[in-house]
């Protein structure tokens, strides 16, 4: 089936203004690129010392890679370009709050704050659900802090769902098929 166009559009903020929704609109951007492969659409970016050092979207699909989250692939690129697997001095921003894999892999790397877009109260791990962030005997402990630029990252989300739910419900129709595409996944 062929990736359905995106409605969304980028964001190009400010230069001048590198607060939490400078970085935030860059890990929406990625949101779009994920859209438009066909991919559940959230991304992500690391900041460190002002500069974004790695920008990822979720690839799940497209890898065949259940571990192909944009966090995760957001870590490993950090990790790359500076050299050091602890990314103390790095920010993570994504677009929705990470599920258990990538919460956990965000204390491994020992992340220094995590900002998230929508909250996701079934499977968030920062907040959500439980918090790894604050595992009470953990020698790493991060901030995290949700709801940044949350109406935009919510609104994607659940309009890719939403094309899903019809597209799926338009192709059952057609052919008795119960479709392919598993609209549970995240679904906020
Ligand atoms: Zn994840």
């Amino acid at each position: 089936m062929e990736p359905q166009p995106c409605p969304f559009e980028k964001i190009h903020p400010s230069e001048l203004h590198r607060d939490a929704d400078y970085f935030m609109t860059h890990a929406y951007n990625e949101a779009i690129e994920a859209w438009k492969k066909d991919e559940v659409p959230i991304g992500a970016v690391i900041e460190h010392e002002g500069r974004i050092i790695a920008t990822a979207h979720n690839q799940s699909r497209s890898s065949n890679d259940p571990t192909a989250h944009a966090e995760i692939l957001a870590i490993s690129q950090a990790a790359h370009a500076l050299g050091d697997w602890r990314l103390n001095e790095c920010a993570l921003y994504v677009t929705k709050e990470p599920c258990p894999m990538c919460s956990g892999a965000l204390v491994i790397a020992r992340i220094g704050k995590v900002f998230f877009g929508l909250p996701d109260e079934k499977m968030g791990c920062l907040g959500g659900a439980v918090n790894l962030g604050a595992l009470p005997r953990s020698n790493h402990h991060f901030e995290s802090i949700g709801g940044i630029l949350e109406d935009l990252n919510h609104e994607i989300l659940r309009a890719f769902f939403q094309k899903k739910r019809t597209l799926n419900a338009a192709k059952k129709t057609a052919s008795n098929d119960p479709g392919s595409f598993p609209v549970d996944f995240e679904s906020p």
